[in-house]
């Protein structure tokens, strides 16, 4: 039977303060729960979103906690009524669940499953508790995941199985940011040949976005950034052209409808600042043109004109890509192992759980696309 785990983890004290890795015990799994042990886990902006700017993006979540929700790992044991898992197997925890049993699931118009949602919002899993805690007191689990700690406790429908060949050191980033990007372009705003593209904010899901663009086969694709060191990358993903708001004087909606003479037909909101939806939004053609917004805040506030809606744009969100999370996610993994699909140009560094914080400062100052934390 199994046994409460010892191991490290990256935990969160509180907000504004860096990670202290801490020797945390590790639950055993509850019913239609799994035990994984995590290998190689993302830093995505939401993460640093939540330790650093709480008060100002995010709704609040219970502190101590364990960050990270884009990870790959093993499992180690499985909790009662599990009869899809068994130890050994190679998975992707997800934030986004799917049940297959809801009336969300069923229908094919969104993937947003409601199974465990409002407890993994908190920060625990079904019973109103965390399986994590430091001598005693409850760690909670961001998003329900916690990829920042050696081993966590998943419920079954939050878990991907992939292939055993799959290298976990580069398909944990379709835990979230490259699934994200991807699927915003490919699900969402589903861009079409010949189009031309806008993608504003050019990290890991803004360049997975890019990439969703080529794959669709648009004709322009245009990446915007306020930082140009991202240019390179993302000519690498399939951007056509770049522009820096900065270098401009005009607002860059007026940059870009300008420069497509008339708008964009599909534009990708890839930063999670209200002002900058709203210049993807008008940058794309006032009859037809469509917004697909990824970047994330809970707090925010958008400013629509009727005048530019009025038209015929049209407006969308998109969460974790679209996809149905358990049973994309492994066709993701297989899109990469054919080399359908590009992962390893996402990873620009390489560090130990315990200089984590490292990780953080690098995608804060912009100097990292996704560092893999090894476990
Ligand atoms: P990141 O920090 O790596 O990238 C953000 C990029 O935006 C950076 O390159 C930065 O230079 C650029 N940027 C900042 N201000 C800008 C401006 N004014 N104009 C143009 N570019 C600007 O972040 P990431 O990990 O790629 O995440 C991007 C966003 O997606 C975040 O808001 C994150 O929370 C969100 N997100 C959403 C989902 C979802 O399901 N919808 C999932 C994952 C992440
Ligand atoms: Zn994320
Ligand atoms: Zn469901």
């Amino acid at each position: 039977l199994a046994a409460v785990i010892r191991c490290k983890a990256a935990v969160a004290w509180e907000s504004g303060k860096p990670l202290s890795i801490e020797d945390v015990e590790v639950a055993p799994p509850k019913v239609h729960e799994v035990r994984i042990k995590v290998v190689a886990a993302g830093v995505c902006h939401t993460d640093w979103e939540y330790l650093y700017e709480a008060e100002k993006g995010m709704k609040f979540r219970p502190f101590p906690l364990v960050l990270g929700h884009e990870g790959a790992g093993i499992v180690e044991s499985v909790g009662p009524e599990v009869t899809t898992f068994s130890p050994g197997d190679k998975v992707i925890p997800l934030f986004l669940p799917q049940c297959g049993e809801c009336e969300r699931c069923e229908s094919a118009k969104t993937n947003h499953c409601r199974k465990n949602w409002a407890n993994t919002q908190v920060g625990v899993l079904a019973d109103g508790t965390s399986r994590i805690s430091y001598q005693g007191q409850q760690v909670y689990q961001f998003l329900g995941v916690s990829a920042f700690s050696q081993y966590t406790v998943v419920p079954h429908t939050s878990l991907a199985k992939i292939r055993s060949d799959a290298p976990l050191d580069k398909v944990f980033l379709l835990g979230c940011g490259v699934s994200t990007g991807y699927g915003a372009a490919v699900n969402t705003a589903k861009v079409e040949k010949n189009s031309t593209c806008a993608v504003f904010g050019l990290g890991a899901v803004g360049l997975a976005a890019v990439m969703g663009c080529q794959v669709a086969g648009a004709k322009r694709i245009i990446g915007v950034d306020i930082n140009p060191d991202k240019f390179a990358k993302a000519a690498v993903f399939g951007a056509t052209e770049c522009v820096n708001p900065k270098d401009h004087t005009m607002p860059i909606q007026e940059v870009l409808v300008k420069m497509t003479d008339g708008g964009v037909d599909y534009a990708v909101e890839c930063v999670g600042s209200p002002s900058i939806m709203t210049a993807a939004f008008e940058s794309t053609k006032d009859s037809c043109g469509s917004c697909v917004i990824a970047g994330w805040t809970e707090t925010g506030v958008m400013n629509v004109k009727v005048e530019k809606i009025l038209m015929g744009r049209t407006l969308r969100g998109t969460y974790f890509g679209g996809w149905k999370s358990v049973e994309d996610v492994p066709k993701l993994v297989n899109d990469y192992m054919k080399q359908k699909l590009k992962l390893d140009e996402f990873i620009t560094h390489s560090l130990p759980l315990d200089q984590i914080n490292v990780a953080f400062d690098l995608l804060r100052t912009g100097k990292s696309i996704r560092t893999v934390i090894s476990l």
